[in-house]
């Protein structure tokens, strides 16, 4: 079973909100939409739901056309939120609601129900209201009541964001496991990228109603396609340096001046050879990349230590060279001062190249 997504597009008026999005989520797989707000999410979520009909393109569904199946008969399990819990019903009464237009016979509801309170752990509070429930415990029964008539698929729109962080961290790991074993596409959408980063397959990273990049966690964050994807993922952000590329040293590295001061000489693994010399470019290098040493040298960009801010195991420093300005993470035991001259070098392989159209610059 899977879910087909093709050039998808809804307009509201003169808004485009989702632009020819081409989607496939395989069997068993978790693809989570991540992006900012207002990129097109939720609208997606909603056409394959069939609470929004598409102003062009296709859903398929299990192999199905479901564009003219109202939202019941596509056996789609959609979860907005999961509090919308019915105050005056028991936990079983709950689970068993989304069951009751389905004329099945009261043995084979309480069949289902005790299957899904062995799933989620639930058999002990079958009979408490919501009222007399955990945060934790009222998102397992909501998780229940989406899955219990075993639809084809699974909906989910910002399932964790009304729960504080550590529930949330838990809930993570264990919707995790349910959907694993429950074994349907499933869509999360969210805005929240370490919610994306633990709990998905892939992610589809969007904005402005397209997908920009559509990959594994580890790609997406460790081989973002464009700019966008690499400011957009991961904290604290990556440093992103307007240069230029002032040519090849050899094989293997790269001279850039960056705007603002400093030419440095980086390792590039061969990307230079898409670039010719001038050519306007942004560096990319993740805080917890940068290596500091004691030596200047035209592999590093000298910088003054202008903040420091400690952060537990780890410290926060911002570096200043005139306009140009670096965020660093270091381990906690690094003596940074405030006013301290550092050389920060970008090691190969950690340095991200992105050419004047903001794609990356792929090793050739
Ligand atoms: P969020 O994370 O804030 O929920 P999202 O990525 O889910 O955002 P959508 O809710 O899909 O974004 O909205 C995409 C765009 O479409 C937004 O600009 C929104 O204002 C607009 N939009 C959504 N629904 C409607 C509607 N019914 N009528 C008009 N515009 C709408």
């Amino acid at each position: 079973m899977t879910i087909e997504l093709r050039s998808l597009t809804k307009r509201f008026g003169d808004l485009t909100a989702v632009n020819a999005i081409d989607l496939n989520v395989g069997e068993g797989e978790v693809l989570c939409l991540l992006g900012p707000s207002g990129c097109g999410k939720t609208t997606i979520l909603r056409m394959v739901a069939g609470l929004e009909t598409a102003s062009e393109g296709e859903i398929r569904i299990a192999g199905k056309h479901v564009s003219d199946l109202a939202p019941r008969d596509r056996n789609v399990a959609m979860s907005f939120q999961f509090y919308a819990l019915y105050p005056s019903l028991t936990v079983a009464e709950n689970l068993a609601f989304p069951l009751y237009a389905d004329n099945l016979s009261k043995s084979e509801i309480d069949a289902k129900v005790a299957n899904i309170a062995e799933t989620l752990k639930l058999e002990d509070i079958l009979k408490r209201t919501p009222g007399q429930l955990a945060e934790g415990e009222k998102q397992r029964v909501a998780v229940g009541r989406s899955i219990i008539r075993d639809p084809t698929c699974f909906l989910f729109d910002e399932p964790l964001s009304r729960l504080d962080v550590q529930l949330r961290e838990e809930m993570r790991g264990e919707i995790k496991l349910v959907l694993q074993d429950l074994s349907r596409p499933t869509v999360i959408v969210t805005h929240d990228q370490l919610e994306a980063l633990t709990m998905a397959d892939r992610i589809a990273v969007m904005r402005l109603g397209r997908i920009e990049q559509v990959d594994t966690p580890h790609n997406v964050f460790q081989r973002p396609a464009n700019l966008f994807v690499a400011g957009f993922i991961g904290t604290p952000q990556m440093n992103l340096l307007p240069a230029t590329f002032t040519g090849a040293k050899g094989e293997s590295t790269a001279e850039f001046a960056v705007d603002g001061g400093q030419r440095m000489v980086i390792g590039v693994d061969k990307k230079a050879a898409a670039l010719s010399d001038g050519d306007k470019v942004t560096l990319g290098i993740r805080p917890r990349n940068i290596v500091l040493s004691g030596e200047a040298g035209d592999d590093a960009i000298s910088a003054t230590v202008d903040i420091v801010e400690p952060m537990g195991a780890e410290t926060l420093a911002h570096l200043k060279d005139g306009a140009m300005e670096l965020r660093l993470v270091t381990d906690w035991k690094t003596p940074l001062a405030e006013g301290d001259t550092v050389h920060a070098r970008f090691p190969p392989g950690a340095t991200h190249v992105f050419n004047a159209d903001e794609q990356a610059v792929r090793t050739a």
